[in-house]
């Protein structure tokens, strides 16, 4: 009989989680039914300051398929994957999946089928269209992809979602690759396996708010380049290779001109001008090391990638009497 645990993140998602809950649990009731497939639902609490923590004891408490992670704090939605497929491990097949239904459950059977000729070992979903986003957040995204695959190596496709359904080899494989920075979408791409592309028309979010600002989105859009490329760090060496080349030009040609024609005085503003392109030229170029320093740095520490405060087991031994070192031995002999 195969599994399949359905890993939830949610940051402040009170609004929309009973909708979700009640869409999931109809369309996995009919996969066990049909199917005969075994559903885990991990939803990861990302530091939610609403009522999320509480909806997702209660369900907890009503469905003995739903488990949960709580976080001490926000560590954003890639921590939250995370820790997701690390827990989820065992499974025959993880499904990362928002909680806002902008990936529609209703798309799990299809791609359940799509894994089951052995062709692939994930089905992705990617949106066919922009729909619902302002024009021009949708064209800086479009020139993020643009950018991010012309300079790495990371097949990283434009209006990919985090809504997979992955076989367990892949998902050891996305879990080995342990770095602070995460950046999923160019991770699912780098670890290889053979992927189906499923395409489907955008959902706007059945309630609740984006919690991506513009600024967010411009942070995590640089993690991304700075994570799966080096090229800036060859282009600011590039452009200092060739500014020095230019400078050196200039000199020759300005030791020409005062050997012929003296050393009239004038030439200033362009002087002013050329220091200030350089002063700023080098600037950006030392920018780019301290990004690529700063990230090292960060992952030089190894801080965990997340922290947990409560589980549903914490919950339930608490506030149930159920003991689950004694379940856990007595499975265990
Ligand atoms: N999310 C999260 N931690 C965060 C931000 C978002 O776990 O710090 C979750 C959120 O609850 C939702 C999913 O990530 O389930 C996608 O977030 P959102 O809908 O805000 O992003 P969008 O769909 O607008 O890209
Ligand atoms: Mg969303």
């Amino acid at each position: 009989m195969n599994t399949i645990t359905i890993v939830i993140p949610c940051y402040n998602e009170e609004a929309a989680l009973p909708y979700f809950w009640m869409e999931i649990r109809k369309i996995a009731d009919k996969m066990t039914d049909t199917k005969g497939i075994l559903f885990k639902f991990l939803f990861v609490n990302d530091g939610s300051k609403d009522e999320t923590l509480n909806i997702l004891r209660k369900f907890s408490v009503e469905d003995e398929r739903v488990c949960y992670i709580s976080f001490s704090r926000n560590f954003g939605k890639e921590a939250a994957i995370y820790a997701g497929l690390e827990n989820a491990r065992g499974g025959d097949y993880v499904a990362v999946m928002d909680a806002d239904m902008q990936d529609p459950p209703a798309l799990l059977p299809e791609m359940y089928e799509a894994l089951q000729g052995g062709m692939y070992d994930s089905v992705a979903t990617r949106r066919m269209d922009r729909k619902g986003e302002p024009p021009i957040r949708s064209f800086f995204a479009r020139s993020f992809y643009k950018i991010i695959n012309k300079i790495s190596d990371a097949d990283i496709v434009d209006g990919a979602r985090d809504f997979r359904l992955i076989k367990k080899e892949m998902v050891e494989a996305i879990i080995a690759m342990g770095e602070y920075n995460r950046f999923s979408k160019g991770i699912f791409g780098w670890v290889g396996f053979r992927t189906k592309w499923l395409p489907y028309e955008n959902v706007e979010r059945v309630a609740g708010e984006t919690k991506w600002s513009f600024w967010n989105l411009f942070k995590y859009s640089l993690q991304g380049i700075i994570a799966f490329s080096t090229a800036p760090l060859e282009i600011a060496f590039i452009l200092g290779l060739a500014s020095c080349f230019i400078a050196f030009i200039f000199i020759c040609v300005i030791i020409a001109k005062t050997l012929i024609l003296g050393d009239p005085v004038g030439g200033w503003p362009s002087l002013a001008c050329m220091i200030l392109f350089m002063g700023g030229l080098q600037l950006f170029c030392v920018g780019i090391l301290g990004q690529y320093l700063a990230k090292t740095y960060l992952e030089t520490k190894h801080r965990p990638i997340y922290i947990t405060a409560e589980t549903e087991k914490d919950y339930k031994a608490k506030n149930l009497g159920v003991d689950h070192a004694d379940n856990y031995l007595q499975k265990g002999e």
